[in-house]
């Protein structure tokens, strides 16, 4: 497959890295393979600090985080979505400075009818990593302007990860934080029903038309040259999408099935988020009518229509 991505990543834990004027990072650590090396807390500006993803909440990050506040005021909790390497610990930073927490909604907010339909009627799995605890005090939603401490954010709600994703334009800058929508490292998890595959692809497309330069993903280094990778993603499920039809062209049914064959050399740890990810791909190419199954679940019998 044509994609290549960049897995040398060495960040600093437990102290802040200055990415360029006015932006920083704290990197969690909570590095596995589902998190690379952890998730990256930004912090923007000077005396006014605004975090965006403060990160699971865990003692040394707090303090990390807290550290870098020393005689700064915290004001804005902005986050990309819900889950729980992303969010919980905007509580404990709300209770420790007053910030406003914003973002999108609950993790369910901006389903799709039929992604709600299915998952009414089959147990569709999934539903795990979500921070159930969180509580708003703003909702944003897509295309909204914020100005915030002087600076001016774009919202561009990117569903597909979860549903409540979104990646955060700071306009000045010309710069976005991709959240996990977008990472350098890796493709993301897209675990059906709070992932949505064919949503997924549209919020790519819909980032493939920006102008911003550089992308501060949810994990792992800034992307250099989004546009290519916005594009080499999108070209890399197309290309996964084709490989899915012709194993069940050959006679593969089920999504364990197809898991083993078109991912081989696979991190064994990774195998169940690959299911995952099948399962999104057959969601959505059962939505696109182009495959049929009678008793839609992770056990069924997939055809070709
Ligand atoms: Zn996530």
């Amino acid at each position: 497959m044509a994609i290549s991505f960049d897995t040398s990543h060495n960040p600093l834990i437990g102290s802040e890295e200055r990415l360029e004027e006015d932006l920083f990072v704290i990197t969690a650590p909570n590095a596995s393979p589902m998190t690379f090396t952890g998730t990256r807390t930004y912090l923007l500006g000077g005396d006014n600090v605004i975090v965006i993803d403060p990160g699971p909440d865990i003692d040394s990050h707090f303090s990390a985080v807290m550290n870098f506040l020393t005689g700064k005021k915290l004001t804005h909790i902005l986050l990309t979505h819900s889950h729980v390497d992303h969010s919980p610990l905007s509580r404990r930073l709300k209770n420790e400075t007053g910030a406003t927490i914003i973002g999108f909604g609950s993790a369910d907010e901006a389903r799709t009818d039929f992604m709600n339909d299915l998952s009414s009627t089959i147990d569709l799995g999934g539903e795990e990593g979500i921070d159930t605890n969180l509580v708003l005090d703003e909702k944003v939603i897509d295309g909204q302007i914020l100005k915030l401490n002087g600076s001016l954010f774009e919202i561009v709600h990117t569903p597909g990860h979860l549903s409540n994703h979104i990646c955060i334009s700071w306009k000045q800058k010309n710069i976005i934080f991709s959240g996990d929508h977008l990472m350098g490292w890796a493709t993301t998890l897209i675990s059906p029903p709070d992932g949505d595959l064919g949503s997924f692809m549209k919020s790519l497309e819909k980032l493939a038309l920006r102008k911003e330069e550089k992308y501060y993903p949810g994990h792992g280094k800034p992307i250099a040259d989004p546009l290519a990778m916005v594009e080499a993603q999108l070209a890399h499920r197309r290309e996964r999408e084709k490989q899915i039809l012709n194993s069940l062209e050959e006679g593969s049914k089920k999504p364990a099935e197809i898991v083993d064959q078109i991912y081989v050399d696979i991190n064994p740890l990774l195998k169940k988020a690959a299911l995952r990810n099948v399962l999104a791909h057959l969601i959505d190419l059962y939505e696109r009518k182009a495959i049929y199954v009678k008793n839609f679940s992770i056990e069924a019998n997939f055809e070709i229509v």
